[in-house]
């Protein structure tokens, strides 16, 4: 039976490392903080923020809401990112999406000065993870999957690795990763013909696919390491991934449980990056 990767204790050393590095910089003067942008009232934004601000301490970073109404016009939203990126006493800044139709959010996040971009949302920002030796902030999903990797002593080089999904957000820069750590990497996608064959062939599958328990049996082999990034939830209120656990499990050699996987690593990897930067500019 798998290994199971689980999420919270990579977490909590993360955590760890976070606030020994925040509390050598307050006797520094400097408080590593994160402003939370948030544009009008969905509930799943809201309670993203509040997820953020209860772990925040742990990590030794302090949250600033910055709460704009459903209504704010792109100019207002614009120039209070600029504000941020021009505040010293801010490192991180977080523009949580969706964000209401009539703004254009392609601009906005872009409007992020990378070295305080603590998601790593934009172009400018992504730049730094595809470059070789990049060494701002990754996408909070794509890092946390490498940190899973790393505090399970899973080497990454020389090996194949698989990313199901290329978005920007999660496929595309993990698999940037991937190769930045050494492995040989195929990126698959809606239009890959045949997956199972490119999975089978993988020591590390990664399923970042956005479909509920599609990746199963069928298409993987036997001892791999798999991480799922998928989050949903099912009809009967419980949370499954983008692979179908009870399929992948007797196979794998080790797998990263949902929920309790990935997402529980990603807030943590967030909130480090803000104190990353905070020692930036140290
Ligand atoms: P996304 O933007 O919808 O991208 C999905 C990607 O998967 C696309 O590149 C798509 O290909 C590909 N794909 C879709 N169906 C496929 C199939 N049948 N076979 C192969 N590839 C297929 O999703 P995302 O934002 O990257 O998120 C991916 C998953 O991660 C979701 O389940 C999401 O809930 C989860 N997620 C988790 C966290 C966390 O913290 N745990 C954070 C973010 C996202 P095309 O490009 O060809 O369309």
């Amino acid at each position: 039976m798998a290994e199971i990767l689980f999420g919270a204790p990579v977490a909590a050393a993360i955590r760890e490392r976070s606030k020994t590095e925040s509390d050598a910089l307050r006797a520094a003067g400097i408080v590593p903080c994160l402003a939370v942008v948030r544009i009008g009232d969905r509930p799943d934004t809201a309670s993203y923020a509040a997820g953020l601000e209860k772990g925040a301490p742990k990590s030794g970073v302090e949250i600033r809401r910055i709460e704009l109404p459903e209504t704010v016009p792109q100019e207002e939203a614009a120039r209070t990112l600029d504000g941020l990126d021009r505040d010293p006493s801010v490192h991180g800044i977080l523009l949580l999406s969706p964000l209401p139709k009539h703004l254009d959010a392609d601009l906005l996040r872009n409007r992020i000065a990378p070295e305080k971009d603590a998601d790593c949302a934009s172009d400018l920002s992504l730049a730094g993870v595809f470059s070789k030796n990049g060494t701002g902030p990754a996408p909070a999903t794509a890092r946390a999957v490498m940190e899973i990797l790393r505090f399970y002593g899973i080497p990454t080089e020389g090996r194949r690795a698989a990313v199901i999904g290329r978005s920007q957000v999660v496929g595309r820069p993990l698999a940037m990763l991937l190769l930045r750590g050494n492995a040989t990497v195929t990126i698959c996608h809606s239009r890959t013909p045949d997956l199972g064959a490119v999975l089978r062939e993988a020591d590390i599958v990664v399923a970042a696919l956005g479909r509920p328990e599609a990746i199963g049996a069928a298409v993987l082999g036997e001892g791999q390491v798999i991480v799922d990034v998928g989050i949903h939830r099912k009809e009967d209120g419980h949370l499954c991934g983008d692979v179908d656990q009870a399929e992948a499990a007797p196979l794998a050699r080790a797998i990263t449980p949902v929920p309790g996987g990935v997402g529980a690593v990603t807030s943590a990897v967030l909130l480090r990056q803000v104190v990353e930067s905070a020692a930036r500019t140290h």
